[in-house]
């Protein structure tokens, strides 16, 4: 079977096009109670662009922190009770931030209209019903959210996406002016998640000429950002890093993702560790899988005098890297794209604690 991928239906790209939100939602705002709401990383209070943002009178603004933890299905579950509660069906939901920011208004899309916990969805195709219209705003540019089919959630038990055609956002908005404040550690950190994304699309079975066109591409604009004559956080950068981010997302998309997000996922969901900064703590250890590509992410790394901490496994117990290893493993198709479907006769647990020894 093929992959049917059912992409974003609108995109605007350009620095300055935030200024075109308030046009694009006008025809959206008679849909459901007729009121949008904004959902905005908490970064941006009381900075310039919360002027910017088109809310009317009757929208619902709020501003969400996403500092503490990556988005969890309790946080979605209250939000869209207390939305419900307050003002009942919005026409739409706008996500402005991160990765963090948009899985949130992914995800709250989705359980304005499918009952009960979201937690209940979190998988491949359980959600019953399409979301309401939504919008992304990307201000941090490497995950990809902005183009992905999951809207990643963190619950009691696991740490798993909503993930269906109707995650995927209606419109995106891309604006790279947004992405000129990002910190350099997370700019660099964010980005190096869009290069892993294109060497782990690329290094594996289900890797073709579809996923390869958009890993190419990508990777091409990582170089130049990254490593090139003009590297550094400039606005002609900004701009290539947001298509990068976004092609990076669509050739993983039509290909799959490897052994170091299988260990970042790991890492992330054990000990908290954040995606694009576990990965780059990983991807510095993963010589024997991805030789050229850890070798050239080192010579970015050193490029920016980015320090990666090293020894962090003498703190883990025996209990915690077994862990960490069970939730890397239950990970199979990566497994399946980074090794190929005999993997279990050279993956193993222990095998698996071992890499986490090395970081
Ligand atoms: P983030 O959204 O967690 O934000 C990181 C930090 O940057 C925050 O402190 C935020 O306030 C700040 N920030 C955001 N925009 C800024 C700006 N313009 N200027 C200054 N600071 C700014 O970062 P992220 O790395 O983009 O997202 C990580 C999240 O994405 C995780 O929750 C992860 O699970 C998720 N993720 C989702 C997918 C997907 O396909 N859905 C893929 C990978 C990761
Ligand atoms: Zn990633």
């Amino acid at each position: 079977m093929h992959k049917n991928f059912k992409g974003i239906e609108k995109t605007v790209f350009g620095r300055g096009s935030f200024n075109q939100l308030d046009d694009i939602l006008t025809p959206h705002r008679s849909e459901n109670q007729g009121y949008f709401v904004f959902l905005v990383d908490n970064y941006f209070k009381g900075k310039e662009l919360e002027s910017r943002v088109p809310a009317g009178h009757d929208d619902l603004v709020y501003f969400i922190s996403v500092e503490e933890h990556e988005p969890t299905t309790e946080q979605i579950d209250t939000l869209r009770d207390e939305i419900l509660d307050r003002k009942g069906l919005p026409s739409g939901v706008v996500g402005i931030g991160g990765g963090s920011i948009m899985d949130i208004a992914k995800a709250l899309s989705l359980m304005l209209t499918n009952e009960g916990s979201s937690t209940r969805y979190q998988g491949l195709n359980l959600i019953k019903k399409p979301g309401v219209y939504h919008v992304g705003v990307p201000t941090i540019s490497g995950t990809g959210a902005e183009v992905s089919m999951t809207a990643v959630l963190t619950g009691p038990e696991k740490k798993l996406g909503l993930k269906c055609e109707w995650t995927v956002f209606n419109q995106i908005v891309l604006d790279p002016d947004l992405i000129a404040t990002v910190p350099t550690d997370w700019w660099f950190y964010t980005g190096m998640d869009t290069y892993i994304h294109c060497i782990e699309s690329e290094n594996g079975q289900f890797n073709n000429a579809y996923s390869h066109a958009f890993a190419e591409q990508a990777l091409k604009l990582c170089r130049e950002i990254y490593l090139g004559e003009n590297a550094g956080q400039t606005p002609e950068n900004d701009e290539k890093l947001m298509v990068a981010s976004l092609m990076g997302g669509l050739s993983l998309t039509y290909s799959e993702v490897g052994v170091c997000h299988a260990l970042s996922y790991g890492l992330s969901k054990i000990l908290g560790t954040r995606h694009c900064y576990a990965n780059c703590l990983i991807m510095n250890h993963l010589d024997d899988y991805y030789p050229k590509g850890a070798a050239e992410f080192r010579k970015m790394v050193r490029h920016f005098n980015v320090t990666l901490p090293q020894g962090l496994s003498k703190d883990w117990d025996d209990e915690t890297l077994t862990k960490m290893a069970e939730v890397s493993y239950n990970l199979p198709h990566m497994w399946n794209h980074a090794i190929g479907y005999d993997w279990p006769k050279t993956i193993t647990i222990e095998g698996l604690k071992d890499l986490f020894r090395r970081l």
